[in-house]
């Protein structure tokens, strides 16, 4: 049995029975037969699926964002806007999949040579509850365009989230079977990776999990696609404009609550300019709104889990417990849900809690540097690699320094954000594979070569 908890009232919303090994094995096997007929179908027709995905996501557009909401607590104006992306990256690929996939010829010495993109198969997608639409249609607009079938295993907090994705594809005229929601215990994912009808895995989640995922697909052979956690720096040099700076850094650290692997965690300030930044950074964070995420002007909502919210503060107090400066927040706000106030630690040094471990809720960690030298050092001085930031009004310098930042993405006076027209996604322990952009839409694909003597 599942149960959905509101975390802005700690309370039950609904249960939901999970599926038996009968239903899943059934899933299995109408995927596979779906997937291969859906194959057979031309890239031209088969992007014609996810204009009408994209259609169904606008229609259900108001429903959808409050759905968001109630389950996982995000402010509803955020999660409207995630919905609009969702219907946004469908459009996207429904434009470009199928050029991005045309065959490719190569001269060689054959009468004719190409690379041809065939797919995979059927695809299980491992999907968190942060963005509970976006992270599951960021994979699924160009997988289906691929002629691939998918199989979703979404977080156990957002029952109504995973099933209102299936909802969405029955509407949007997925042929029956190629696409199924599957509600099952974290420990029948094993049995699924291991299972013959599937052809290869991506998830989107913690590191922890995806070294078990990682190794599970490993031992099956099978490609995998990692989207995991991420402690990115947002690096400040004297030089940058320290207003557009914090007004951005705030947003970078706070957006979804603090619940994004590419929010902005670590910052990285230049000694000369630290003490203008942080004010700056605090005035900011005091204009912040928390409480009722259906508030239309609400900034900050409940944290996702009773759970997190409790990590999270463990991490704090070790952080301050080792000499680190709250300027803002630090402490639970109580009540029934699950409410952290936006949190600034100041004077955080490498070896402490916030900056080596990540921190998944609204807690900035704020490191003083003595150069740029250095700062690059310590945005690298971490097991992830994720996204980055830099700030600096010498482009030039920065385009140089970008290229030293160990991370998927370097977004120089910025923050990081998806985009469908871009890759996304990590190195060291942030994972492994692209979505998005053109490489995305060639992960789950046989790159094959086709040769005429
Ligand atoms: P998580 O435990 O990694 O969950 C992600 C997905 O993996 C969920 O569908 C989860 O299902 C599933 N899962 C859990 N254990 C599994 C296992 N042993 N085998 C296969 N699948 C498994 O993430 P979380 O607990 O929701 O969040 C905790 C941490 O994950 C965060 O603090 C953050 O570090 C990271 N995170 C990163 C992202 C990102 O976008 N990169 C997103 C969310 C979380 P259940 O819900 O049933 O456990």
């Amino acid at each position: 049995m599942l149960t959905s908890i509101n975390p802005a009232t700690g309370k039950e919303i609904a249960t939901f029975e999970l599926h038996s090994d009968e239903y899943v094995d059934a899933a299995l096997t109408a995927a596979n037969r779906a997937q291969r007929k859906w194959r057979e179908v031309p890239i031209t027709e088969r992007v014609g699926l996810l204009t009408r995905m994209a259609i169904a996501l606008r229609k259900g557009k108001s429903t959808y964002a409050e759905m968001i909401t109630r389950e996982m607590g995000k402010p509803i104006a955020e999660s409207e806007a995630e919905i609009e992306k969702c219907a946004y990256n469908c459009d996207f690929y429904a434009e470009h999949a199928t050029q991005y996939l045309a065959d490719e010829p190569v001269i060689s010495n054959a009468t004719e040579s190409v690379v041809a993109f065939d797919p995979l198969g059927v695809i299980l997608a491992i999907m968190p509850w942060n963005y509970p639409f976006w992270q599951f249609f960021r994979f699924a607009a160009p997988a289906f365009a691929a002629g691939n079938g998918a199989i979703l295993k979404h977080a156990n907090n957002v029952p109504e989230c995973a099933l209102a994705v299936e909802d969405i594809m029955r509407e949007a005229g997925c042929s029956d079977g190629l696409f199924r929601t599957l509600l099952i215990d974290a420990s029948k994912v094993a049995g699924l990776i291991a299972d013959d009808r599937i052809a290869a895995v991506t998830l989107t989640g913690s590191t922890e999990v995806g070294a078990i995922v990682a190794g599970q697909a490993g031992k099956a052979l099978k490609k995998q696609v990692l989207e995991l956690g991420g402690s990115d720096p947002f690096i400040v040099l004297a030089d940058a404009d320290l207003e557009q700076a914090a007004a951005v850094a705030v947003k970078a650290r706070y957006i979804n609550v603090g619940q994004s692997c590419v929010n902005a965690k670590r910052f990285i300030v230049e000694e000369s300019v630290a003490e203008r930044f942080v004010e700056l950074f605090c005035e900011g964070v005091a204009k912040l709104k928390i409480g009722d995420p259906n508030e239309r002007d609400t900034n900050i909502g409940p944290m996702a889990r009773a759970n997190l919210l409790a990590g999270l503060h463990a991490q704090v107090e070790k952080t301050i417990a080792a000499g680190a400066v709250a300027r803002a927040g630090g402490k639970p706000i109580g009540g029934d849900g699950f409410f952290y106030p936006p949190t600034v630690l100041d004077h955080v040094s490498p070896d402490m809690v916030a900056f080596c471990e990540e921190t998944f809720g609204p807690v900035a960690a704020i490191t003083r540097v003595k150069d740029a030298d250095e700062a690059i050092r310590l945005a690298n001085q971490t097991e992830f690699g994720l996204g980055s930031a830099l700030w600096s009004q010498d482009t030039e310098k920065a385009k140089r320094l970008a290229r030293k930042i160990d991370a998927g993405a370097v977004f120089i006076n910025g923050m990081v954000a998806s985009d469908p027209r871009y890759p996304f996604g990590g190195i060291k322990r942030s994972g492994y594979g692209r979505e998005l952009g053109v490489y995305g839409i060639r992960e789950f694909v046989n790159v094959k070569t086709v040769w005429v003597g």
